[in-house]
């Protein structure tokens, strides 16, 4: 049967790489193999997540060696066209370049916000550009792991850029600035006004301010719209990093202002491994991930414990009735589990 279905033949024949296998393609910058591995890692069954988690940590030595970006910005500002004026730039520099998207927004609006596959087509097509777009529904958590894992496998395919783009307009920033080194911020010129829906907090993220369509940098808007944001970002308290921010332009649409974007992160990347901020931001996410990590894990386990769903619903009631306390809650739910919490 399989003769006739080429389809079929192929996706058995897919399945059948053993971890070795795919671990050894990775390697060798092999993109059939990172993609496996990478819809591998997305997936919700036990067995790919343990075989996924295998992979990864193999994988791990070769990891690291690269910059991790964050991007984001609100839907229509520009996020997909400077990904590709910015990528295009980059590869003629040399790099090797991986965009992954977190869109966990999918599940509710049916359909992924930065995921369709007519974004960046240019950049694509380019062979040291790797685009994955976002992985389907799934929660925060979940996105958020899928894409940690796909940073560290696609850093041991040999891409030394890391792209990852969010939205820009809901939690999911404070997710992607916990696993990249620098966060890019677009805003739009000319609208400054309520700082277009960008919620404070995650201008405050912020480690470049880029105002993109600023086709025209002489544009008094966007001068005007620099001015607000380098006030506005002057009232954050200042980074432990030392790192100050950058308000700067960029049209993403004729490529002015692109390099020096790329300037902005290379005297970043400069700065803090010179103080020595750099590794010691990425083992803090480590760090981070892992108490999250024991957080999901034991709430995963809980939900298996016979006790856990009839009392979980109750409490749940009377959370939502604002008759419990949630802190005292959960503490009586781990208790009624598994005892002896005080
Ligand atoms: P995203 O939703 O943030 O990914 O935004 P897109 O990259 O899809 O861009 C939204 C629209 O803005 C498209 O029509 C782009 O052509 C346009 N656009 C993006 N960058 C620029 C720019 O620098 N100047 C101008 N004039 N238009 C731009």
């Amino acid at each position: 049967m399989d003769s006739i279905n080429p389809n079929l033949s192929l996706r058995k024949k897919r399945q059948v790489k053993s971890i070795a296998e795919l671990e050894q393609g990775i390697l060798a910058g092999d993109r059939a193999s990172l993609s496996q591995a990478l819809t591998l890692a997305e997936s919700r069954l036990t067995t790919h997540r343990a075989q996924a988690e295998k992979l990864v940590q193999n994988c791990l030595p070769k990891s690291g060696q690269s910059l991790r970006i964050g991007i984001t910005g609100v839907p229509g500002v520009g996020k997909s066209t400077f990904i590709e004026a910015f990528g295009e730039y980059l590869i003629k520099e040399g790099k090797k370049l991986a965009v992954l998207a977190i869109d966990p927004s999918s599940s509710k609006t049916r359909g992924s916000i930065l995921g369709d596959k007519t974004r960046m087509e240019q950049l694509s097509q380019n062979q040291n550009a790797f685009i994955r777009p976002s992985p389907s529904a799934g929660s925060l958590g979940g996105v958020a792991r899928k894409t940690r894992e796909a940073i560290i496998l696609c850093e041991a395919a040999g891409y030394n850029i890391i792209l990852v783009e969010t939205v820009g307009v809901g939690q999911s920033e404070t997710a992607v600035k916990n696993m990249v080194d620098f966060f890019v911020l677009l805003m739009l010129p000319g609208a400054g006004d309520e700082l277009q829906g960008i919620k404070r907090g995650i201008m405050e993220m912020a480690d470049l301010l880029l105002i993109n369509k600023a086709d025209d940098p002489k544009d008094p808007k966007v001068r005007l719209a620099m001015g607000e944001y380098k006030r506005a970002l002057h009232l954050f308290p200042p980074n432990q990093n030392e790192w100050i921010p950058v308000v700067d332009s960029c049209s993403a649409l004729n490529g002015a202002g692109v390099a020096k974007a790329w300037e902005h992160i290379l005297q970043f990347e400069r700065q803090q491994k010179l103080k020595g901020y750099f590794l010691e931001n990425r083992s803090e996410q480590a760090v981070s991930w892992f108490d999250q990590q024991i957080g999901d894990h034991l709430f995963e386990y809980l939900k298996g414990l016979p006790h856990f769903e009839s009392n979980y619903q109750q409490y749940l009631t009377e959370i939502r009735a604002q008759n419990l306390d949630p802190g005292l809650a959960a503490r009586k739910l781990l208790n009624v589990c598994l005892g002896g919490i005080k």
